[in-house]
């Protein structure tokens, strides 16, 4: 195994670390509801994608009746 023949100095060191830090992720806006999303990918938010909508997602008061059942068969069950 190869062994370093040098010490390496606290600033050589240092300047090869100036590039270790990580960039944020790049983000840009839904078109339709301005939820940050990723670059060419469909909105998490409101499953908007290229003009159209990809996803069928849930509204709000869906998603609350669901959750209203599901607490419900629950309950039955116990
Ligand atoms: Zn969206």
């Amino acid at each position: 195994m190869g062994l370093p023949s040098k010490r390496r100095t606290k600033q050589s060191k240092r300047d090869r670390a100036s590039h270790f830090a990580l960039k944020s992720q790049a983000l840009s806006l839904c078109p339709k509801c301005k939820h940050p999303v990723l670059p060419h990918s469909v909105c998490s938010h409101c499953g908007y994608y290229r003009g159209r909508d990809v996803l069928l997602l849930d509204t709000k008061s869906e998603r609350k009746k669901k959750k209203e059942k599901k607490q419900e068969d629950k309950a039955k069950n116990r």
